[in-house]
């Protein structure tokens, strides 16, 4: 069964020889990047928040990152949590009906017949009931995009594919959504500071061409380096607290400008359109196949940066990937990051994607637990910065310490 998502679609259309590299050959970077690896921890504790887990911080304690990375990942997640709680508090109703689920639905040609040998496929993040009884389709996104209301990045999800596919996916998997509530977090700064050096006394330090310390004229450490003079203020990299701390501090000063959600609902006009298009682009990927010919789409190289540029601009044609790169059997991993992470899927039949007997209300494991019992600032403070510290107080530091 060959597999068309979101991500291999969008792919294809961005350039075809990114699109053979990835889903033909299967060559991926060795080093999936942080933002990535953070992208799935958030997922993972946002998934267990919806699932009422009264620790759901605890997740990160367990995903494979660096201690800089859990430190950020720990206070996006905290941020989010304490940003939201009180939306979700006044809308959630019965809950979460799914989370994490996996889905392979139909995709239909030209003539409204299923297309044989090929399936939709993808991860909805969740869906849940609201009060008034609709039902939404919940997505988590990180963008390093602005989002302020009036930015671009929220008038494209009307034409967005990725929210047309999860409406056709839902449906198809016996669901009735009212629209997709788009949930988008704006990465703060996540790259590891400089920080000066401090002496005893907390003064900075700043050494001359040869290394010595420099005084100022009244006798006192000079205070601030100068490149013209050849004079260096000593620094080190910022420690994983000091990353989480700073993190924290930048999404208390302005949540808004990181955390912002919309809710985007489909026509069946707009929805025949998309599938239109995804037909479309499985006819263009089978002809590539056929004659074994991939364009290449030089205006997609540089912006943002193709993974593959070194590749392609070296005209690299070994049968094996270059240096960097390994070959992975499974070039969806998104799909079964459930397995990675032993989640629990809610509702998927056993024929692709049809829903359960008893229709898609299914029990999520967690979700009848009672949300109130949750403590997230306590958690936040056993987990975050200085957490094995006695007597810390994360979250202390001045907001003009954060800057820059
Ligand atoms: S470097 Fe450019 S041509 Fe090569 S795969 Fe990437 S986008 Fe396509």
């Amino acid at each position: 069964m060959n597999l068309l998502t979101h991500t291999s679609a969008t792919t294809f259309r961005c350039c075809p020889q990114k699109y053979n590299l990835a889903y033909v050959l299967g060559w991926r970077k060795s080093d999936s990047g942080p933002a990535l690896r953070m992208g799935s921890a958030v997922h993972r504790v946002r998934e267990r928040m919806r699932m009422r887990d009264q620790y759901p911080l605890r997740h990160i304690e367990e995903a494979p990152i660096s201690e800089h990375e859990r430190q950020a990942t720990l206070a996006i997640a905290y941020a989010w949590g304490e940003f939201w709680s009180e939306d979700d508090a006044r809308t959630d109703g019965a809950g979460v009906l799914a989370t994490e689920l996996a889905f392979r639905v139909p995709i239909m040609g030209a003539r409204g017949g299923r297309v044989r040998g090929w399936k939709y496929a993808g991860k909805i993040d969740g869906i849940i009931r609201r009060k008034d009884g609709s039902v939404l389709i919940d997505e988590l996104k990180t963008t390093s995009q602005d989002i302020a209301p009036s930015n671009h990045f929220w008038q494209r999800l009307h034409i967005d594919s990725q929210i047309a596919g999860y409406f056709w996916a839902a449906m198809h998997l016996g669901f009735q959504p009212a629209a997709v509530q788009y949930d988008v977090i704006r990465k703060p700064d996540l790259t590891i500071h400089d920080v000066p050096m401090l002496d005893e006394d907390g003064l900075k330090i700043v050494h001359d061409a040869g290394g010595a310390r420099v005084k100022t004229q009244q006798g006192k450490w000079r205070q601030t380096g100068d490149k013209a003079l050849g004079l260096v203020m000593q620094t080190r990299q910022e420690t994983p607290d000091e990353h989480g701390t700073r993190i924290a501090c930048t999404l208390r000063h302005k949540p808004e400008n990181h955390f912002a959600r919309t809710e985007v609902a489909m026509t069946s006009v707009q929805l025949d359109e998309w599938m239109q298009g995804l037909y479309k682009t499985k006819l263009d990927i089978c002809r590539c196949a056929k004659s074994g010919f991939w364009p290449r789409h030089d205006s997609a190289c540089n912006f943002p940066p193709c993974q593959y540029r070194d590749i392609c601009f070296n005209r690299y044609a070994g049968a094996v990937p270059p240096a960097g790169f390994v070959t992975v059997k499974n070039v969806h991993p998104e799909l079964q990051e459930e397995e990675t992470h032993g989640t629990k899927q809610a509702v998927v039949g056993p024929d692709e994607g049809r829903p359960v007997a008893g229709g898609p209300v299914a029990a999520v494991e967690g979700s009848s637990d009672t949300p109130e019992g949750r403590d997230l600032a306590a958690e936040y403070a056993d987990h975050g910065p200085d957490a094995g510290a006695a007597g810390a107080e994360p979250l202390r530091v001045a907001q003009s310490d954060t800057q820059g």
